[in-house]
């Protein structure tokens, strides 16, 4: 054993816990992703603190809270003087590589400086056929399809390095596109599904009565996907509306499940070269996503708001020389806490600013040095955009439930002096009410509770130094 590990940290953008076999899925199969889950642990609470892209891989790198990184919405680039962990393990001697999406700026002061290789998509990049922005090569076009080409450069990285013999650990990461919308399965992949149907999430059909009216006019429904672009067909004559909600979600649902087997394959490619070169052991594989996805859930796609197919980020992970294999780990863990953990797996500690802790204690059964935090903070900044119309908003979640406050402005700006619009609540019991359809906010059984969460979140914005509304 050794206590410079090598680190394989594979990210996908969009895609849902529920939507991984190992997490329980209903409506596919991830056989390869599980493996890291049997050969490791799943986390079955890890949570985002900002469901969007590029907000969520910025406080996955600098180990912040999206009002300290700078990175609050999709239209800021991250400023990449920060401090990154990527940075101390380079400063430390291992070799980095990122490979595939990168999503957080182009051009100075945005690429990803801190490692030494990268081959990244601008933008959000396209599934067939992409460009790549090269470090070394610069504009780079290539025939295949986006998640075998990224991966495929993964593996000739570890190639080119030399299996076994390098005298310095790597730290590998490899970025997927998929699943991101526009959904664009790989040729292998057309017809699976054709002959099935995908069953239906249990709130399908949430009518969404009692909740924020905000929540009632969010532009994420059904029938808020575009049937060229999303359903790849144009919406058959004559379907009732119940009629075209179920061909609408069979139409998205297995091109969103037919660009995931595409991931499983390739993560199964990666992790077959890992095996056979030597290099499983000693090697940290990290699977996870930007943030979770609504599959149909709350007759909802996409992402953003803070329910739980949406906050939960899919985390597995395996370590087989100092994690044991086949763990559940419960325990509240956000996505600012992912590079201080791997740091302390790699001995090394991230700097004092940095405000995420390490959850390796709770992997490797060390003894953590102070009790694991029982609460989550959450913020969505990105304010009623035209395309998803969803409000900003911000929350606790507990262990055993959550408060929402969206603090509605009409104008479409957040105000600088308190919310203009009367502020809206939503409180869930997810023990009682775990799909999040019951808002019991304001109820007289739940004034305790409310005051209590109130508390929690006025505690939680302080510790991370955010301020209400503005
Ligand atoms: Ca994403």
């Amino acid at each position: 054993m050794t206590d410079r590990p090598n680190i394989v940290f594979i990210m996908s953008d969009d895609h849902a816990a529920h939507a991984i076999s190992a997490y329980g899925s209903r409506i596919n199969q991830t056989p390869n992703l599980d493996r890291i889950a049997s050969n490791g642990v799943r986390m079955d609470a890890a949570f985002c603190t900002n469901s969007i892209c590029a907000p969520s891989r910025a406080a996955i790198l600098t180990g912040t809270y999206n009002h300290v990184n700078g990175v609050t919405t999709l239209d800021t680039p991250l400023d990449n003087t920060q401090w990154t962990f990527v940075d101390t393990l380079r400063d430390a001697g291992w070799d980095t590589a990122i490979f595939g999406k990168w999503h957080l700026g182009h051009g100075a002061g945005a690429e990803p400086r801190m490692f030494d290789r990268w081959r990244v998509l601008p933008g959000q990049g396209h599934y067939h056929n992409p460009v790549f922005v090269d470090s070394e090569h610069g504009i780079d076009e290539v025939g295949g399809y986006v998640t075998s080409l990224i991966t495929d450069d993964c593996i000739d990285w570890l190639d080119a390095r030399g299996t076994g013999d390098a005298d310095e650990p790597f730290a590998l990461f490899c970025h997927h596109k998929a699943p991101h919308r526009h959904w664009e399965p790989d040729s292998k992949h057309f017809t699976m599904y054709d002959d099935v149907d995908i069953p239906f999430p249990d709130t399908f059909r949430d009518d969404l009565v009692g909740r924020a009216e905000v929540i009632q006019a969010v532009k994420m429904r059904m029938m808020d996907l575009d049937p060229i672009k999303d359903l790849k067909a144009i919406v058959p004559d004559g379907l009732t509306l119940d009629e075209e909600l179920n061909w609408r979600y069979q139409r998205y649902i297995k091109d969103y499940l037919r660009v995931v087997a595409s991931i499983d394959d390739n993560v199964g490619r990666l992790l077959d070269y890992l095996e056979s070169s030597g290099l499983a052991d000693n090697t940290i594989v990290v699977y996870t996503s930007d943030q979770g996805f609504f599959l149909g859930d709350h007759g909802m796609f996409d992402k953003r708001l803070m329910y739980e197919e949406s906050l939960s980020m899919p985390l597995l992970i395996q370590y087989p020389e100092r994690i044991a294999a086949g763990g559940v780990v419960d325990e509240i863990v956000v996505n600012v806490d992912f590079g201080p953990t791997l740091l302390d797996l790699c001995g090394l500690a991230p700097p004092d600013h940095v405000q995420g802790r390490s959850f390796a204690p709770l992997l490797t059964e060390d003894e953590l040095a102070e009790p694991w935090p029982t609460s989550m903070y959450y913020r969505y900044w990105m304010h009623n955009d035209a395309s998803h119309a969803v409000p900003a908003h911000y929350g606790v979640r507990t262990l055993t439930h959550k408060l929402i406050c969206y603090y509605n402005d009409p104008l479409g700006q957040p105000g600088a002096q308190g919310p203009a619009n009367p502020i809206e609540w939503e409180l869930f019991d997810l023990v009682a009410d775990p799909l999040e359809v019951n808002n019991i906010y304001g109820t007289p059984e739940a004034a305790d509770i409310t005051t209590e969460l109130l508390g929690e979140l006025a505690r939680l914005q302080a510790e991370v130094g955010d301020t209400p509304f503005h």
